[in-house]
């Protein structure tokens, strides 16, 4: 997890850093809004944590300034003004929670647990099954943890029974999806996708089963099954 601690109080940033490395995540500290704006260019972080009283300007500007050149990842600010107005213009200008100092480390790292899972699940929407994880917006698949090379057709075919588990898919709506452009595409051919990636899922304690003239549902398998 990269996270951007923008801070200029270099004794509270200094413990901030310890503790946040001590939690896993790969720090980059700076201490002016100029900075903060430079190094989102550079790399891509996960995770914010935004001090607003900043020695070059107000750190709500530098928010705006970032949610309007379309940076997404989540910030957390920290002020130490504890004014209802500033929370508000915080969250208005594009926070997604707040600290007020002083704080204790165990509430922000759980704060910043709590804004990347919250962040993660609009994102990027997994779905599990088994061992298996599948992107929906078509990324790719994982077995167990590891990636498995899947071709167009076989990613268009499992994202769509992967958004119903456990629910028939009719084939009419599997073949608009794998053959786009064939609208005589028979019914082996489809057979062929499905069994080329029945091959691929072996492992991973799902199955898909064909539904003789309506459809496939993809399914947990039971125990000693295959795909
Ligand atoms: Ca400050």
């Amino acid at each position: 997890m990269k996270l951007l601690l923008v801070e200029d109080d270099n004794s509270l940033a200094a413990g901030l850093v310890t503790a946040l490395a001590h939690a896993g995540y790969e720090i980059d500290h700076v201490t002016r809004a100029m900075e903060a704006r430079q190094v989102v260019q550079a790399r891509a972080y996960d995770v914010g944590v935004l001090d607003l009283g900043l020695p070059d300007g107000d750190g709500i500007e530098l928010l705006r300034a970032l949610r309007g050149r379309q940076v997404g990842f989540p910030i957390l600010i920290l002020t130490a003004r504890d004014g209802l107005d500033d929370r508000v213009r915080g969250l208005d200008a594009g926070a997604d929670d707040y600290l007020v100092k002083p704080f204790a480390v165990r509430e922000l790292e759980a704060r910043l647990r709590a804004m990347t899972r919250r962040h993660d699940s609009r994102l990027s929407p997994w779905r599990r099954l088994g061992a298996l994880r599948v992107d929906l917006a078509g990324a790719g698949i994982t077995i167990a943890d590891v990636p498995v090379d899947l071709t167009a057709r076989e990613l268009a075919v499992l994202t769509s029974l992967m958004r119903v588990p456990g629910r028939i898919v009719n084939k009419e709506t599997l073949f608009a999806l794998v053959f786009p452009e064939e609208a005589e595409a028979s019914d082996n051919a489809l057979e062929v996708q499905v069994s080329r990636l029945r091959r691929k899922l072996e492992g991973a304690g799902v199955r898909i089963r064909a539904l003789r003239g309506l459809g496939y549902r993809i399914e947990e398998a039971d125990d000693g099954e295959r795909s």
